[in-house]
């Protein structure tokens, strides 16, 4: 497979994106199902959910544990099957604080509670049961999926097969282990959708998924191969380079009639509507600077450290544990920090590989950081307002355009974390 080895920006500065190559080839690692699992109430954009059990009670797999009265919510599902050994606050890796999780500690024989049967020529029922089934956007937004296949006047549907993170590939090599099942979750999006037209987006070449684009051909879905850069992964940026359409400021695809959902969320769909099964399992790309990339399908709610052990590698070579890609991912301060449904990939550090923020000097405002911005907002300015707390400049810099690629911080020579500063800013922004 022909890989880039970089991804050029704005600015024409190269990303390095050579860990990427040749992992697509390795096959998907299967996990036994975690001693314990740890499930966080909280994995979907919006309301919280409450625990649908009690300590003590047995729970299947598969079994709904979670959930939450309103639009934007999804349920979340027992990974395995056992007893619910607690129900307490635990560190969050996205939210970065203490969250209420269900702790199951795996008992008795493995079993799977099914989703209800649902009628897949109707909509609607196409809608509930992508909410049933818990599946949020699994790319790392997590986005309530059903929320974005209810949108009315859709005229495209774009599958984003992008997989930018430099060191992320389990959406190939799910495009490759499972091309049929991807194309029939892909088809019950777009019939949910009433989309006349389909895109496929994707960073490969042609003729290196043989099969997946003879069956996407076959299937009247359009392959558009993105050009190598990195922001262009994101939604937004997605829609103007393949369509040419500008989402406004503020907005979002829906709103110029254009949706956009991942690859393995479309094969999500596809497991709950033909297995039968919500989201308790999914791939990853983990990545260690000495060992490269291995594919791994894990249960939701693993630990990081027992997926560590279960690869072989010794949780103490590692200096710094990362959920997600190098670029977008979270640091956390525990092995015992359990995987999410969005959970894309799993970063690992040694002590030797550089620590670019170890060492914060002053901004000498070159302005660098403004220029590579792939949404043109000034990410130098947005620093200065969160740290005063003003939430109207906040807003006025448009501080929810970012996309939290992470880029300015990558080019930063005073090596600040501006990335905190965003995050930090679209909080005090969302506030009412
Ligand atoms: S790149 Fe760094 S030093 Fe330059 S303006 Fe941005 S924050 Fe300041
Ligand atoms: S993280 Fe946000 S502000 Fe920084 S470059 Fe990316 S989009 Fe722009």
């Amino acid at each position: 497979m022909t890989t880039p080895k970089h991804f050029e920006e704005k600015g024409r500065f190269q990303m390095d994106i050579s860990m990427k190559m040749g992992a697509e080839k390795k096959p998907f690692k299967i996990l036994k199902p975690p001693k314990k699992a740890i499930v966080f109430m909280q994995q979907h954009i919006g309301k919280c959910n409450l625990p649908t059990v009690n300590e003590g009670e047995k729970v299947i797999t598969g079994q709904k544990i979670g959930d939450a009265e309103g639009k934007m919510t999804v349920p979340v599902h027992s990974p395995i099957t056992g007893v619910v050994e607690g129900i307490r606050k635990v560190y969050h890796p996205v939210l970065n604080c203490p969250d209420t999780a269900v702790i199951i500690r795996q008992e008795g024989e493995e079993g799977l509670m099914p989703l209800p049967s649902f009628d897949l020529n109707d909509r609607n029922e196409i809608i509930e049961l992508t909410r049933e089934a818990g599946i949020v956007g699994m790319g790392g937004a997590a986005f309530p999926t059903h929320v974005k296949l209810a949108c009315k006047g859709v005229d495209t549907f774009i599958v984003n097969a992008k997989e930018s993170d430099p060191n992320l590939v389990c959406d190939v090599r799910l495009m490759i282990e499972k091309p049929r099942e991807v194309v029939s979750g892909i088809k019950l999006m777009a019939k949910a959708l009433g989309a006349r037209r389909i895109v496929f987006a994707t960073r490969t070449h042609k003729g290196e998924l043989p099969e997946l684009e003879k069956i996407m051909k076959e299937g009247g879905i359009e392959v558009k191969r993105v050009r190598p850069s990195y922001s262009v992964g994101s939604e937004k940026l997605l829609v103007e380079e393949l369509l040419g359409r500008e989402v406004p400021s503020g907005t979002f695809p829906p709103y110029i009639g254009v949706v956009v959902n991942n690859i393995s969320t479309a094969y999500a769909l596809y497991k709950a509507a033909h297995l039968k099964e919500p989201v308790i399992s999914r791939g990853m790309s983990f990545y260690s600077d000495k060992n490269g990339i291995e594919n791994v399908w894990f249960r939701t709610g693993t630990m990081v450290g027992e997926v560590l052990g279960s690869l072989g590698y010794d949780i103490r070579k590692f200096d710094r544990l990362i959920i997600g890609s190098l670029m977008m991912g979270w640091s956390i301060p525990s092995s015992e920090t359990p995987l999410l449904k969005y959970s894309a990939g799993l970063t690992a550090l040694s002590p030797e590989y550089p620590k670019p923020y170890e060492k914060q000097l002053p901004c000498i405002r070159c302005g660098y950081c403004d220029s590579v911005c792939p949404v043109d907002i000034y990410p130098s300015l947005i620093m200065k307002e969160d740290k005063e707390k003003d939430v109207k400049a906040l807003r006025r810099l448009k501080v929810m355009d970012c996309i939290e690629c992470g880029l300015c911080s990558y080019v930063c020579p005073s090596h600040i974390r501006l990335t905190k500063h965003l995050w930090g800013g679209k909080r005090k922004a969302k506030r009412p």
